[in-house]
């Protein structure tokens, strides 16, 4: 199973934290996790793997769609920051609108996020 993870700046810190909390259901699913750049960054320092694509105004974004479009990707985490403007929010409706299109669960918070590790 494949999960792509995306943060915006202001919540990077805290998908570092969702991950390091839900490290055990990562390994016992054999979860492979893939990332725009920074994102994927932020996780890899914090000692985990990850597949890291552009940083998402870079089309980092746009890759994990092209992926998703695939059939590889499973689930999307996006850690969206409502407050802030981002160059690239054409990108970013773009994945979401990929999403619905492909049924792929999306979850845009933490609280959505923890509901999907649950039933996993
Ligand atoms: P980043 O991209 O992980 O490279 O910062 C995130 C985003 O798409 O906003």
């Amino acid at each position: 199973m494949t999960i792509a993870i995306i943060a915006h700046d202001g919540k990077k810190a805290e998908m570092v934290g969702f991950i390091k909390d839900h490290l055990d259901i990562l390994k016992d699913q054999k979860i492979s996790l893939i990332a725009t750049g920074t994102t994927g960054s932020h996780v890899e320092k914090a000692g985990l793997e990850v597949e890291k694509f552009k940083s998402g105004p870079h089309g980092g974004d746009a890759q994990i769609a092209s992926r998703m479009v695939e059939g590889r990707v499973d689930m999307v985490i996006f850690f969206r920051d409502p407050l802030g403007k981002h160059p690239h929010e054409v990108d970013v409706n773009m994945l979401m609108r990929l999403c619905d299109v492909q049924n792929i669960p999306l979850a845009t918070n933490p609280a959505a996020a923890q509901l999907f590790f649950k039933a996993l």
